[in-house]
C-alpha cells in the first residue's frame, strides 16, 4: 500500500474491463477516488463502481470517447465536480485489429491511431492544463505495449500507435519535468484481458504466445495494476519519461535464449 495515494483523485480511461479495470480497482484499494471512463460497456463500468463503493471507495462511471476533446473534457470535469481535483491521469483505453498492411483500410488505421495515440495526447493535454493551472506536481501514466519496441506484422497501425506513445511519453516527460509533473509508460506483454480472450481460448494460439514469453506464463491485469500503483506513488518520485515493461521477459529477444544466434 502507498499511503501518499490516499484521498487523491485519478481518471482511468477504458476502465470498465481488462487492465483499466484492474488499475481502477487497485487505485481504489489505495484509497484514491476514481473516475472510471467507459466507451460502450456501461454495465461493466457501473458494476465496478458499485463494487468499489461497497468496499468504501469513491468512484464514478463516465461515458466518453477518448478520441474527442469533448470526451476527455467531460472526464476532467467529472473528477473536479465529484472529487474536487485531479492528481493522476491514466491513458489506458486502447484497441487493436489485425490486417495485412497492404489490405489495411484507412478507416481502421484512423480508428486505432485515434484511440491509441490521439486519445493519449488529448488525455495528457487535459491533465497537463489542470496541473499547470493549479501548479500541481501531477502524474500521467500511459499504457503502451511491448509493441512500442517489437515490430508486429499485420498490426502495423497498432505498432505505429504504440511507437508514437513512446516518444510522446518521453517528450512530454522532458517538457514538464521542471514543473515536477511525472509522465511514464507501462508496456504490458501478453495479459489475460478481453482484448486477448479469443486468442487465449484457442490452446494452439495460447501455446504459441507462451513460447514467446521467457517466464512461460500469461500476465494478469493485477500485475500491470501493481506497476501503475507504484508509478502513481511517491515511491517512484525520481522516475519520469521511462517505460516500465511488464511482460515476463517478452521484450528480451527470447529467440536468443540458450545462447542461440
Ligand atoms: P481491453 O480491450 O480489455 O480494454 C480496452 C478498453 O478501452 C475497453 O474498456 C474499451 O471499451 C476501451 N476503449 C476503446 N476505445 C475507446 C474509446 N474511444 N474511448 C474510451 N474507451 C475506449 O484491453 P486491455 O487488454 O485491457 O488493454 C488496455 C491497454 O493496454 C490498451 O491500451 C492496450 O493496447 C494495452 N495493452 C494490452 C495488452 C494485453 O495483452 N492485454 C498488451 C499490451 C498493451
Amino acid at each position: 500500500m502507498y499511503k501518499d495515494l490516499e484521498g487523491k483523485v485519478a481518471v482511468v480511461t477504458g476502465g470498465s474491463k481488462g487492465i483499466g479495470n484492474a488499475i481502477a480497482r487497485r487505485l481504489s484499494e489505495e484509497k484514491m477516488s476514481v473516475v472510471i471512463n467507459y466507451h460502450s460497456d456501461k454495465e461493466g463500468a457501473e458494476e465496478t463502481v458499485a463494487d468499489l463503493k461497497k468496499l468504501g471507495g469513491e468512484a464514478v462511471a463516465v461515458q466518453a470517447d477518448v478520441g474527442t476533446e469533448e470526451g476527455v473534457d467531460s472526464l476532467l470535469k467529472a473528477a473536479l465536480e465529484n472529487f474536487g481535483g485531479l492528481d493522476l491521469w491514466v491513458n489506458n483505453a486502447g484497441m487493436e485489429n489485425q490486417s495485412p498492411t497492404h489490405e489495411l483500410k484507412l478507416e481502421d488505421w484512423n480508428k486505432v491511431l485515434n484511440v491509441n495515440l490521439t486519445g493519449v495526447f488529448l488525455g495528457s493535454k487535459a491533465a497537463l492544463n489542470h496541473y499547470l493551472e493549479k501548479n500541481k506536481k501531477g502524474n500521467i501514466i500511459n499504457l503502451s505495449s511491448v509493441h512500442e519496441r517489437i515490430p508486429w506484422p499485420t498490426f502495423a497501425h497498432y505498432s505505429a500507435s504504440k511507437g508514437g506513445v513512446k516518444l510522446f511519453n518521453e517528450t512530454i516527460a522532458l517538457e514538464y519535468a521542471h514543473k515536477g509533473i511525472r509522465v511514464n509508460s507501462i508496456a504490458p506483454g501478453a495479459i489475460n484481458t478481453p482484448i486477448n480472450a479469443e486468442k487465449f481460448e484457442d490452446p494452439e494460439k495460447k501455446e504459441s504466445t507462451l513460447e514467446m514469453i521467457p517466464m512461460n506464463t500469461i500476465g494478469k491485469p493485477e500485475e500491470v495494476a501493481a506497476a501503475a500503483a507504484w508509478l502513481a506513488s511517491a515511491e517512484s518520485s525520481y522516475v519520469t519519461g521511462t517505460t516500465l515493461f511488464v511482460d515476463g521477459g517478452m521484450s528480451l529477444y527470447p529467440s536468443f535464449e540458450e545462447g542461440k544466434g
